[in-house]
């Protein structure tokens, strides 16, 4: 997600990463613990909490370094910026055309694809068996040899892992994944300010570029008003704010374009 920066605090935390500055603003460990304890269960374990702070922190992390290396790439100093709901890799020397923009753009989901199928790589190369499944299949116990398997929906298909040896490494690795192909998928939506709404505005001003705003603007308000009719459909109040919001936050900003 790109949002603006949000001023420095006391409280951030830095260090350097691959070259990169990298602050982490107060508020990123707080509404990641918030997001952990509206997941509807009133006592939250702490070894759970960790897991899933420690889980987004790593995504998030490598999701912003994929940004930050191909603008790097394209000549660029980025720094790296967790806070609120997410991150931001930023820099003012940025190259701004078209097509470095695109692939800046699509680093960010493709590191998070990466990352989980290395943690898929790692399980198997430590004989724990793994693989993909389509939603809807059944995966055969017999023919993979073991007794059971964890099988995280990941939206588009499942993934499957021979249980670990404690319950804290189970809900790791299942968040890993998760966390790793389901944001990402859901990132490359049209949708501003997440990165596939940055991708279509670069695709659609490439020719018209005043008219490209507005098209990808109200793409971006369909699409969202979509996920969010979607998210009624399966009861959740979180989707239904989160594209209810950015929906509306595209209509304010076409509003603002159509009256210049
Ligand atoms: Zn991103």
């Amino acid at each position: 997600m790109l949002l603006g920066e949000p001023p420095p605090t006391q409280a951030d935390l830095h260090f350097r990463l691959f070259g990169f500055p990298v602050r982490v603003h107060p508020f990123f460990w707080l509404i990641t613990l918030m997001l952990a304890m509206g997941g509807g269960s009133e006592k939250l374990d702490p070894v759970d909490a960790f897991v899933w702070v420690a889980v987004v922190f790593l995504s998030i992390l490598v999701h912003e370094l994929g940004h930050a290396f191909l603008q790097r790439r394209f000549g660029g100093h980025p720094r790296i910026t967790l806070y609120g709901m997410g991150g931001l890799a930023s820099c003012n020397d940025c190259d701004r055309s078209p097509r470095s923009q695109i692939m800046i753009s699509l680093a960010g989901p493709v590191a998070g694809f990466l990352l989980a199928a290395a943690v898929m790589l790692l399980l198997n190369l430590t004989g724990h068996r793994a693989g993909f499944a389509l939603t809807g299949d059944r995966i055969d116990l017999a023919a993979l040899g073991v007794d059971s398997v964890l099988a995280p929906r990941l939206l588009l298909f499942n993934a499957y892992f021979e249980p670990l040896a404690s319950a804290g490494m189970n809900q790791f690795v299942s968040l890993m994944l998760w966390v790793n192909v389901a944001w990402g998928i859901v990132n490359l939506l049209p949708i501003y300010p997440l990165d596939g709404g940055h991708i279509a505005r670069e695709l659609f001003t490439l020719h018209h570029p005043r008219r490209g705003i507005i098209q990808s603007l109200q793409l971006s308000i369909g699409a969202a008003i979509l996920m969010a009719v979607y998210g009624l459909t399966r009861q959740s109040m979180f989707t239904v704010l989160m594209f209810g919001l950015l929906a509306y936050s595209s209509y304010q900003t076409l509003q603002a374009y159509q009256r210049h």
